[in-house]
């Protein structure tokens, strides 16, 4: 996070304390989606309180559980993104679905403890067999549960059936472009109809069962080729049923033609003007403080549980999960400390640390804006409540 934000996370502490403590509620706002957690129970409160702790010092063996947590459902992916290492084919992991045993096993114990899950890691998610399985299982959890896809199998009735029954809360569907042909010179291989068949499916079949989730976004990478689209794009989202728009820039990413391509497409639209030189990524370092390894790991689809999910090969893995092994073994282990160790006090030494994609943007979140589409939706966007 970006120096001022901690700073100001900090000036927050008090006031998030009493409605932590006395209310058991905590909002916050994750990547533009106004989030609140009510009925925390004990254990969620408690790890909480003990992430403030690491914001301020970030110990080595943290205090606290995860706050977040990303769970990559699958390593492999029906698209060629160029600034993706799944796409590129940089990423060396064999490609594979994870187990939903590792992934109850996992969210046994850190469950209860998570604000968020994120179900996506650098696959599309939609292409486990057992997707239904996974949501159905986070559903259990005080946590807000976001999916992420490419929608290019979101018509499929298998996958409408089991967002509609197991509702995430957000359900992100990323579309760069208006038409197939801008969309696709990102998303190389991607259609628009699926995606917005699908949608329309599930705004459908919400509706007609009174459903409140998934809220529906439509998220748009703005890029020179497509932000000429940029005007049209809410009256886009609104149209074909999305309930929001945010809009992200290209991220940073390891990988040398993952940056040429980046600096390729990067938008020369002044409010999104970021060129991805490397220059200007090392000046921003200087305001960044990282606190990815101390509340927001990632489970790979083989059982890796990485401190960042940018560590994409597992260079500097914290240890692999299996049925031998507890979460806590990991998370609070030797090898977890050393990892911490080298990312806080030598991150220059971690080539997925130097080419950062948070270090790169002007504040954390991934996403520079996003604006409502449909009245109706309660914000923020209540768990448990
Ligand atoms: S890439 Fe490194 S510095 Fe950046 S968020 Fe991940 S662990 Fe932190």
């Amino acid at each position: 996070m970006k120096a001022i934000e901690r700073i100001r996370g900090i000036c927050r502490a008090p006031q998030l304390l009493a409605g932590v403590v006395l209310g058991g509620r905590y909002d916050f706002i994750y990547d533009q989606m106004p989030i609140r957690i009510c009925r925390m129970s004990r254990t969620q409160r408690l790890n909480l309180l003990r992430s403030g702790c690491n914001l301020i010092c970030r110990r080595l063996q943290p205090w606290s559980y995860p706050l977040h947590m990303q769970f990559e459902l699958v390593n492999y992916c029906q698209l060629r993104c160029p600034v993706c290492p799944t796409g590129t084919r940089e990423m060396k992991r064999r490609p594979r679905n994870m187990d939903p045993a590792l992934f109850k096993q996992a969210l046994k114990e850190a469950g209860p403890r998570l604000i968020t899950m994120s179900l996506w890691g650098w696959g599309e998610s939609l292409l486990h067999p057992e997707l239904a399985v996974f949501l159905s299982e986070a559903r259990r959890y005080n946590a807000a549960v976001l999916l992420s896809t490419n929608g290019q199998n979101l018509n499929c009735d298998e996958v409408i059936k089991a967002i509609i029954e197991h509702p995430p809360t957000f359900l992100i569907v990323a579309l760069d472009g208006l038409t197939n042909e801008s969309n696709s010179r990102f998303r190389v291989g991607a259609k628009m109809e699926p995606a917005l068949q699908g949608v329309e499916q599930l705004m459908k079949e919400r509706n007609r069962r009174g459903q409140d989730r998934p809220v529906l976004q439509m998220r748009f990478i703005v890029m020179k080729h497509n932000q000429r689209e940029l005007p049209e794009a809410e009256d886009f989202a609104r149209s074909h049923g999305f309930d929001m728009l945010s809009i992200r820039i290209l991220s940073l990413i390891d990988s040398d033609s993952g940056i040429r391509s980046k600096l390729e497409l990067t938008t020369d639209l002044a409010d999104f003007n970021r060129a991805g030189k490397r220059q200007d990524i090392s000046s921003k370092r200087k305001n960044y403080i990282c606190m990815q390894p101390f509340w927001y790991p990632s489970l790979f689809a083989d059982g890796t549980l990485v401190a960042c999910e940018q560590d994409f090969n597992a260079q500097l893995p914290l240890g692999v999960l299996d049925e031998r092994t507890r979460f806590a073994d990991l998370w609070f282990g030797r090898q977890s400390i050393h990892v911490r160790r080298q990312i806080r006090d030598a991150y220059h030494t971690i080539s997925f640390c130097r080419n950062c994609p948070a270090s790169d943007r002007d504040r954390t979140d991934t996403s520079a804006w996003a604006i409502w589409l449909r009245k109706g939706i309660r914000q923020p966007v209540s768990i448990g409540g």
